[in-house]
């Protein structure tokens, strides 16, 4: 597929919906959303069912879902975390766990939560993280012992995204505690098995409304084929899955800095001080114009990785690449209205705080900046 600087016309149009929806749907009620730290539920069921379904964008047709390119959902997070990042994670959540089912489940896996999942009958978390496992992955201590036709699972999950609202759990298990990532398995694991309980709610103090949760597996009973893919590839599926959802998670972040300097903008071009408008002060333009520049810059880098993954080209150094400059420019953007705000940056009359709070608390998501750095320098150095 030829590589064009310019969107399709089809991608204009989707972009064109995307922004209708979030003018209609999303903006009344970010700023809201951030003082509840609750999603409406209302706008949940609106996102998962036509003529939207957003949250389905990553499953195949087959499975009813939309089967968008990866650089569409670029443009869907871009345009939604424009008006707010917590609400736009909805669709990350939904791209982390169904890829995972997607690239490991068995047909009969995908027809049983793909398909309803893209019906909007049922929504789910992704469960990875543990006390003492976050950026060190493999060495999680959730175990997988077998027993007749079933697995027991035991541990305890951190900081599951969007637990309450989840109909099944996507977890990562051991059967074999003595080794590393390859004894890591995946699991469906649906929230009425006996066993599965939410735990403590972990409050953050950004994306407000995304709610993360501790998950409790004791002696949780998961029927074999609810194993996705082989034993022991579980975490090679995750990685896979965030080769993907990276490119877009950073397109997500241009959305936010696109919005915290539209604002910049719009406040220094009116504010006069020492008889002239902010804007022409270079102390204010030039932090401004490097905003701007850096925007431009984490667009490219992630749709160029995003046109990789849809052209089936190996991307894992573009995907970290673009994650980790988009993350850290969405701080950046943050602080550089703030600043152009002045004192009136701080206050809850502008959402520059909130996009402050937003960004910083999301920076580690599907892992920070450091381990995306490590993942560059891995792919520099084979
Ligand atoms: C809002 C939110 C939502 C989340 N949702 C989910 C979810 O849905 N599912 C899930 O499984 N997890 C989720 N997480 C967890 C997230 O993936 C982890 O927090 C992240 O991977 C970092 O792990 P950690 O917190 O254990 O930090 P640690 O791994 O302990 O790292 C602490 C610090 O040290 C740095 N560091 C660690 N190792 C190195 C190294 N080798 N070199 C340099 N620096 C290093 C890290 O960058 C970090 O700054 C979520 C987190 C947040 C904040």
């Amino acid at each position: 597929m030829p590589y064009s600087f310019e969107l399709s016309p089809r991608q204009r149009e989707l972009q064109r919906q995307v922004q209708e929806f979030t003018q209609k749907h999303v903006a009344p009620v970010a700023a809201k959303v951030d003082e509840t730290d609750v999603i409406p539920r209302e706008l949940i069921k609106i996102m998962r069912n036509p003529p939207y379904k957003y949250t389905a964008a990553w499953i195949p047709k087959k499975f009813d879902g939309l089967e968008l390119d990866r650089l569409d959902i670029c443009i869907l997070m871009e345009e939604i975390a424009y008006a707010s990042l917590p609400i736009a994670t909805l669709i990350e959540v939904s791209g982390v766990t169904t890829l995972v089912i997607g690239f490991g489940g068995s047909e009969e896996l995908k027809q049983k939560y793909l398909s309803r999942h893209a019906k909007g009958e049922i929504f789910a978390a992704f469960s990875l993280t543990e006390e003492g496992a976050g950026s060190d992955a493999g060495s999680i201590q959730t175990r997988a012992e077998k027993s007749g036709d079933d697995y027991i699972l035991n541990g305890e999950k951190r900081l599951v995204s969007m637990a309450e609202l989840a109909d099944i759990f996507i977890i990562f298990a051991k059967t074999d505690p003595t080794k590393r990532r390859r004894s890591i398995s995946a699991f469906v694991v649906e929230k009425d098995f006996p066993g599965v309980s939410l735990g403590k709610r972990r409050t953050c103090f950004g994306v407000k409304g995304h709610q993360t949760f501790d998950l409790v597996l004791k002696d949780c009973h998961v029927p074999i084929e609810n194993r996705i893919g082989e034993e022991g590839r579980g975490f090679k599926y995750a990685l896979m899955t965030f080769d993907d959802t990276r490119p877009t998670l950073a397109c997500g972040y241009v959305g936010l800095a696109r919005a915290a300097l539209d604002i910049a903008l719009k406040f220094a071009k009116k504010r006069e001080t020492f008889g002239k408008p902010l804007i022409e002060h270079e102390a204010i333009k030039f932090p401004i114009t490097e905003i701007a520049t850096e925007i431009e810059c984490a667009r490219l880098l992630a749709y160029k990785a995003a046109w990789l993954a849809d052209n089936g080209l190996w991307h894992k150094k573009e995907a970290s690449m673009a994650k980790y400059y988009g993350a850290e420019l969405a701080v950046k953007a943050a602080m550089a209205a703030m600043k152009t705000l002045g004192g009136f940056g701080s206050t809850t009359e502008y959402p520059i705080e909130r996009f402050l709070r937003d960004a910083t608390t999301f920076t580690v998501a599907q892992g920070s900046p450091e381990i995306q750095r490590l993942v560059i320098a891995r792919e520099l150095l084979k």
